[in-house]
């Protein structure tokens, strides 16, 4: 499995690779599906760490924007009509299709994947405070 930089596009013999988010893994099962997944290993080369950081950076901050904004066109064409004017599927299906839109937006045009390293080293609650549930299994919150 050859190793590609998400950043400049091409293929190194190391880097750090990329964790899997829902795009990725819709992207993947979408190109399976039409049978041109190249099963690449998604990474960032040494030398484009922080060009990778800053716009992770910028992804998240565009992501939190429009998903504001789409809280807003939500609130403004689906729950103030239903308030106002009684309940509209048209309004309610406008309004969900452009929220989604907007939350798209920025998936499409700046998506960055974060780092696996990161989310692996991730800890979990401490392991003083258990649950008297018993199961022997943590529940995430
Ligand atoms: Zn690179």
């Amino acid at each position: 499995m050859a190793k590609v930089c998400i950043i400049c596009s091409k293929e190194v013999p190391r880097g750090h690779a990329v964790a899997d988010d829902a795009v990725i893994r819709f992207i993947r099962r979408a190109k399976q599906s039409l049978n041109i997944a190249k099963n690449n290993e998604l990474v960032v080369c040494e030398k484009d760490l922080d060009i990778h950081k800053g716009k992770r950076q910028g992804y998240e901050r565009n992501l939190a924007l429009y998903m504001v904004i789409a809280g807003i066109v939500l609130v403004l064409l689906v729950f103030l009509p239903i308030i106002t004017s009684g309940f509209s599927a048209y309004a309610v299906a406008v309004g969900a299709l452009f929220a989604a839109l907007l939350v798209l937006m920025p998936v499409l045009t700046s998506h960055t994947p974060a780092l696996a390293s990161k989310t692996a080293g991730q800890k979990k609650t401490p392991a003083g405070k258990k649950t008297a549930g018993g199961k022997g299994k943590t529940e995430k919150k």
